[in-house]
């Protein structure tokens, strides 16, 4: 019989925990409602006890999410339950997912506990969040190098306090294929209860040495039925498995597999790129399944055959990602009716105002670039629907540059109602834009990071712009896209001063 294999995508939790990726409470609910409609089966949430940013974007997200389950992450302590439960709870499938570390060496050095101590502790932890949660996963952290006659003993352990799934990490990403199929195999041998109660093995994998997709598939295979995973691979280091590589792998083998998911794979492609625009992690052009190039058949051999016929080098559809070709949709005189038509098309529903933000927006990017597609599309919802209350907008920016003169920029921002103006000049155009917004702001965060693309074809494409900026130890993301990539660049940086102004206002 064909196994379905459950989908724990950890993007908001582990893959948020990656330097550069933290995103506010209103980003986390988007990509929850997201990762919904992908018809992942649990959301894993955030970390409830870490911070209140994290508890109140749990229980967000627990109230207002339907479909997956929504887990929050707790160490086996009775406050980190207690405060997991407290979030969680407005869900109507809720989820606690306790862990604890069983290698010796995070014993020994990191909790400083007896093995006797840690298999109590599991137990009892294991024990209260089955009294108040229906659904308990436990993680024995490190398994991969726990000495395994341990290893089982809190499996069964666990199990025993009432876990319906247990977790088996390779938390530091170490393992082979090889070997993790063999440590799955040998727990769900050795550990009679897991049969007996329909227990759902987990598997988390780190990608250190690449691994990570390779590993979970592995597992599968050797009869794990949950894997834990991130859209797009983000996550601590090298990150986790990649949500899309797992899911189509097992969708593309399906006879060797013989497993199914339940993700609509199309809906694949809107979720890598929301996640990457709102965390501002881009995705490398070769990435498999979700690169720029990753159904591009450029070179002259490979387009012959596939205008013969296209399974000779296809192996999967674009289609079945959501990929549809980014053709010309819209020009000039499409009206409101015909973007909303289109957007709908393309599954976005929006309300009256997001409508309207983004046909404005629509107009202006029309009466530079003659044809408007669907990437472009992507990136004006992207921008002005899924955005945090902005304090200061750009009026105007006008820039004098160039080989023969000292590069100056005038910008203009509205500030509540009011427009306020300042000239600067700079190293370049971008940094004389950026010197002056951040003389009006006054808002002096570090750049830490600052990043350009064409989006679409041709020279009259969009650029994208990407920027890092660092305040206090916490960076904030910010994201701007115009036909003009001094705007773009200006957009982006105010929209991360945005961000930051927001965070450190609302807390
Ligand atoms: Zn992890």
């Amino acid at each position: 019989m064909t196994r379905t294999i459950k989908i724990f995508d950890t993007t908001l939790r582990d893959g948020e925990q990656c330097p550069g990726a933290s995103l506010n409470p209103e980003e986390k609910l988007e990509i929850a409602r997201q990762l919904a409609k992908l018809n992942v089966d649990v959301i894993e949430a955030g970390f409830a006890i870490a911070s209140q940013g994290d508890f109140e974007a749990i229980k967000t997200i627990a109230q207002q999410i339907k479909g997956p389950a929504i887990c929050s992450l707790a160490r086996c302590k009775k406050e980190d339950i207690m405060r997991a439960w407290d979030a969680v709870s407005y869900s109507d499938k809720p989820m606690i997912h306790a862990f604890l570390a069983t290698s010796p060496v995070h014993m020994a050095k990191k909790l400083k506990m007896t093995p006797a101590q840690v298999l109590k502790a599991a137990q009892e932890m294991v024990a209260l969040a089955a009294s108040l949660c229906p659904f308990v996963e436990f993680s024995p952290e490190d398994a991969g190098r726990s000495e395994h006659k341990f290893l089982y003993k809190v499996v069964a352990a666990v199990i025993e306090a009432g876990a319906k799934t247990v977790n088996i990490p390779d938390t530091v990403g170490y393992t082979t294929p090889w070997e993790f199929a063999q440590l799955i195999e040998n727990v769900i041998q050795n550990v009679p209860a897991i049969k007996k109660k329909n227990i759902i093995i987990s598997v988390h994998v780190h990608n250190d040495l690449g691994l990570a997709v390779a590993n979970s598939l592995a597992a599968v295979k050797a009869g794990a039925n949950q894997v834990e995973c991130t859209i797009n691979g983000i996550g601590e280091r090298a990150g986790n498995a990649s949500l899309e590589e797992v899911v189509m792998g097992i969708n593309t083998r399906k006879s060797f597999f013989d497993c199914k998911t339940n993700i609509k794979t199309k809906e694949i492609y809107k979720t890598s790129r929301l996640v990457s625009n709102l965390t501002g992690m881009m995705v490398q052009p070769n990435k498999a399944i979700v690169g720029a190039n990753a159904f591009a058949h450029e070179a002259g051999i490979h387009q012959h055959g596939m205008l013969q016929d296209r399974t000779t080098y296809e192996i999967m559809k674009p289609e079945d990602i959501g990929l549809t070709e980014s053709k010309i949709v819209l020009g000039k005189h499409s009206g409101r009716f015909a973007l909303q038509k289109k957007l709908k098309e393309m599954g976005y529903a929006l309300d009256k105002e997001g409508l309207e933000k983004a046909y404005q927006r629509f107009l202006t990017i029309a009466d530079k670039k003659k044809d408007v597609s669907e990437r472009d599309l992507e990136i004006i919802v992207a921008e002005e629907v899924y955005v945090v209350p902005e304090d200061y907008t750009i009026e105007s920016i006008e820039i004098n540059s160039g080989t023969k003169t000292i590069p100056e920029a005038t910008v203009t921002l509205l500030y509540q109602g009011k427009a306020i103006k300042k000239v600067a000049n700079g190293a370049g155009p971008v940094d004389a834009v950026y010197k002056a917004i951040e003389q009006l702001t006054k808002v002096k965060a570090a750049l830490v990071d600052y990043s350009i693309q064409a989006i679409t074809g041709g020279t009259d494409a969009l650029g994208e712009v990407i920027v890092r900026i660092k305040d206090k130890d916490k960076i904030y993301v910010g994201h701007g896209a115009d036909t003009d990539v001094i705007v773009a660049s200006g957009k982006a940086y105010l929209a991360a001063i945005n961000r930051l102004l927001y965070a450190t206002t609302q807390r």
